[in-house]
C-alpha cells in the first residue's frame, strides 16, 4: 500500500505545519467545533478537544487549508472525505 504511506507521511508533516502556525499565531485555534457549535472541552493534558481537519487532504499545498472541528464531527468528516476524493481510481 504505497499510497497510504505517503498519506501518512503527508498527514503528519500537515500536522507539523498547522502546529507551528499556531506558535506563531498565524492559525487559532476557536473555541467551537466550526461544524456543530460543540463547545470544547481540554483532555488531560489541557489539549483542546477542537482539532484541525485537512478538508482538502494533506497535498502540501493544503496544508494551511483547514476546519477546525469537535473529534466527533472529525471522524465523521474524515469518512466523508474517503468516500468522496476524486482521486482515488478504481481501476
Ligand atoms: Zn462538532
Amino acid at each position: 500500500m504505497v499510497q497510504e504511506m505517503h498519506d501518512s507521511r503527508d498527514r503528519a508533516l500537515a500536522r507539523v505545519v498547522v502546529s507551528r502556525a499556531i506558535k506563531r499565531g498565524q492559525l487559532k485555534r476557536p473555541k467551537k467545533c466550526s461544524k456543530c457549535g460543540h463547545a470544547a472541552g481540554v483532555n488531560s493534558i489541557g489539549n483542546s478537544c477542537i482539532q484541525a481537519f485537512h478538508h482538502n487532504g494533506y497535498a502540501p499545498e493544503h496544508h494551511l487549508d483547514i476546519i477546525w472541528v469537535c473529534v466527533s464531527c472529525r471522524s465523521k468528516a474524515v469518512w466523508d472525505r474517503r468516500n468522496k476524493m476524486p482521486e482515488r481510481k478504481a481501476s
